[in-house]
């Protein structure tokens, strides 16, 4: 039997490990950072580092890597042994508060988007001590903020922090008018449910495209997919539930609160979710669990898929990011409460997230932006490219009898009469969920449902947290100086919902009139991340990351920059794995067939018969093999076009012509291989892949 409570962190150096382990004073020291952002004294480091080694060293630690979140998206590590030359010829294990505190990463080639010129390749890297170490492998690994020499954010990890504390700033203003006094903080808590698939590692390594783009390319629709809806919370098969049992005790181990398992829409498909934790943990924590969920596959003989769109046939994945922000005396500042006064404050946090997605959508569409995304928004699986809010019928009429000055009926007795006097009183919306928003109110948080199943979590909090602040910052300058508190705040609500209930929409968000209402209603439909990413750079946003001090002018210009290149290269990386399968397995294949149907036909007219059919069957793969090999010398051409264009052009070109040009060959490879003899298709099908981990 497992102790679940021994097991839980055993390998986190947590709270639990350091009060166990550090002197009381050094905790307490340690404690005046983490909550009060106070400078680490290097004694405290030194005592830090010491025990913290021990610890490592006895779970079989031999090294320690600073553990970073580079603009890739995924996380990067450089070990470095404890490994230290005595004067006797031998070694001692050293591990100092310098070493713990700070890293100097050679960060040339990490995507900096011409931050930092290439004679200045120095990074640097420091411990983030509101995080937790833990040891993987025989690795001590030690979460770390990545910036360059100059200042400048190299990473995802600083500039969340940034927009925790700006929000911070700002909602403590807030709190302070609605008289909290006991409370000394917010935390935003996010809980990310993340979707996967897993197929079986042999049948995966005959797949190309799927080794090095993540997503098939090509690949017929299978016979059977989704259609029958029996594979949503399916009993879980042997082979998955022992992979899901290793998985779940790791990340245990790690710290991570594992919570929900299931199966999810399409075959193959899972999910995991844990439970909301502070957005920093929470990050950090879903990129160790997208690496765990990859190493545990490798040993159980499959692969896992974090790709948005792994198959075309079926649902792809995502990564629902819950929200919401919480004081340190344990009020989710997101749940309505029990009384009025409660009440007050719950509407003012609610109205003041409906202006910021408001105001920021196209800055929160753009967070979520990438090549994977792209095949999932707008494709009536996921929410579409256009963000809206769904509030539910309950709020929605509330906000509209605050807006009008009317009595607001809840559960059809009348609750509240409105006015300047009278406060709001209701209950927790029971309202059915909404599963087509993409921004969804689920009770007491907000469920942000386009972020892809391969992203970080990072960016979209980045842009809730300081959208937030900035509407909060609004409120506060005008509610500090009013000279009645309520009538005021009264007042910026109605204005609030005036200006901002165009977001709100709780009908069916995949319907086509959803999209010309939303037009009319004046709202983003940014499509592609091209269309999305130059968002960072709109005058308003830079404005308002540079007001909160989150990023600078040339931080979100690079930013821009990383994401485009980003958004070409893994265009290009398909584009090129496409051309290979095609030039060396299907024509080639195609050539085989066609000389055997050749031979058929000769023989067959020769045995006098009009060989219609066969002659059919040859003309067919013939002129399909043909359209393809004239798609290779196009690709050809559009890469040779393509090559000289500069980064927003390019992603653009890649987009209007090599994306669609893919597209189109998938589509006559796609009717090839519902032809071709099972045996002699060169790549697994759809069918092989999708029920591949039996
Ligand atoms: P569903 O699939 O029905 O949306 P799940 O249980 O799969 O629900 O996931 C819900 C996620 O929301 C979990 O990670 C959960 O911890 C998280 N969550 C619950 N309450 C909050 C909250 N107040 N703030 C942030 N996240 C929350
Ligand atoms: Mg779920």
């Amino acid at each position: 039997m497992v102790d679940l409570k021994e097991l839980f962190g055993s390998k986190m150096f947590g709270r639990r490990e350091m009060k166990k382990r550090l002197p009381p004073e050094v905790y307490e020291d340690l404690m005046l950072t983490v909550e009060n952002g106070e400078p680490l004294k290097s004694a405290t480091a030194n005592a830090i580092a010491e025990e913290m080694k021990n610890w490592a060293i006895s779970l079989g630690a031999t090294h320690y890597t600073h553990w970073f979140q580079p603009m890739t998206g995924i996380t990067a590590e450089k070990h470095e042994s404890f490994i230290e030359p005595d004067k006797d010829g031998g070694i001692i294990l050293s591990f100092s508060g310098k070493n713990l505190i700070k890293g100097e990463p050679d960060a040339s080639s990490f995507p900096s988007g011409g931050l930092r010129a290439t004679f200045e390749a120095r990074g640097y890297t420091a411990w983030d001590p509101t995080s937790f170490a833990f040891v993987k492998d025989d690795t001590l690994y030690i979460p770390t903020c990545f910036f360059s020499y100059d200042g400048s954010l190299l990473d995802k990890k600083t500039p969340l922090l940034k927009s925790c504390e700006a929000l911070n700033t700002q909602a403590m203003r807030i709190l302070k008018l609605f008289g909290n006094e006991d409370v000394k903080k917010t935390v935003v808590n996010v809980g990310s449910e993340q979707e996967y698939f897993l197929v079986d590692k042999d049948v995966a390594a005959k797949r190309p495209d799927l080794m090095l783009c993540g997503r098939t390319l090509i690949g017929a629709k299978p016979p059977k997919g989704q259609e029958m809806d029996d594979h949503y919370y399916a009993a879980i098969n042997h082979r998955v539930s022992e992979y899901m049992k290793d998985l779940d005790r790791q990340l245990w181990e790690y710290g991570v609160y594992a919570k929900t398992k299931h199966n999810e829409v399409a075959p193959g498909q899972h999910e995991l979710a844990p439970v909301y934790t502070e957005v920093n943990l929470a990050t950090d924590q879903n990129q160790l669990t997208m690496e765990v969920m990859k190493s545990v596959a490798a040993t159980h003989g499959m692969v896992c898929l974090l790709h948005e769109k792994p198959f075309k046939a079926v649902n792809g994945s995502g990564k629902h990011n819950n929200w919401s922000i919480a004081t340190d005396t344990g009020v989710n500042l997101l749940d309505p409460g029990k009384t009025p006064h409660e009440n007050l404050q719950f509407l003012t946090f609610l109205v003041a997230t409906i202006s910021a997605v408001d105001e920021y959508q196209d800055l929160l569409r753009a967070s979520v932006s990438g090549a994977g995304n792209d095949h999932r928004l707008g494709a009536n699986e996921a929410p579409p490219a256009i963000i809206s809010i769904f509030l539910g019928d309950q709020l929605t009429s509330l906000l509209e009898a605050i807006e009008n000055d009317m009595e607001f009926h809840a559960e059809g007795k009348k609750v509240m009469e409105l006015g300047v006097h009278t406060l709001p009183k209701f209950k927790r919306d029971t309202t059915d969920r909404n599963r087509t928003s993409p921004f969804a109110f689920t009770g007491n948080k907000f469920e942000f449902r386009m972020v892809g199943s391969s992203a970080s979590i990072a960016s979209p909090n980045i842009v809730l947290n300081t959208a937030l602040a900035d509407v909060l910052k609004n409120f506060a300058d005008e509610l500090e100086t009013a000279p009645d508190f309520k009538a005021a705040l009264l007042k910026i609500l109605v204005r609030n919902i005036k200006e901002h209930k165009r977001i709100i929409f709780n009908g069916n968000n995949y319907s086509e009139e959803w999209k010309s209402e939303a037009k009319a209603r004046g709202l983003c439909d940014l499509k592609t991340t091209v269309d999305a990413v130059p968002a960072y750079v709109a005058p308003k946003n830079v404005a308002l990351f540079t007001r909160h001090g989150v990023f600078n002018k040339t931080e979100l210009v690079s930013r821009c920059d990383i994401l485009l290149e980003n958004y070409y290269k893994t265009l290009n990386i398909e584009c090129m794995t496409l051309k290979s399968m095609l030039s060396n397995h299907i024509i080639p294949t195609c050539f085989r067939l066609e000389k055997e149907l050749c031979g058929l036909v000769l023989n067959k007219k020769q045995l006098d018969h009009s060989a219609k059919r066969e002659k059919w069957y040859l003309d067919t793969v013939s002129s399909a093999t043909g359209k393809l090999l004239d798609s290779v010398f196009d690709l050809d051409r559009m890469l040779e076009e393509a090559a000289p264009l500069l980064t927003y052009e390019k992603a653009k070109y890649y987009r209007n012509n090599i994306f669609a040009k893919m597209e189109e060959i998938r589509e006559v490879s796609d009717k090839l291989e519902t032809l071709f003899p099972k045996d002699e298709w060169p790549f697994p099908t759809y069918t092989d892949l999708l029920y591949s981990v039996r």
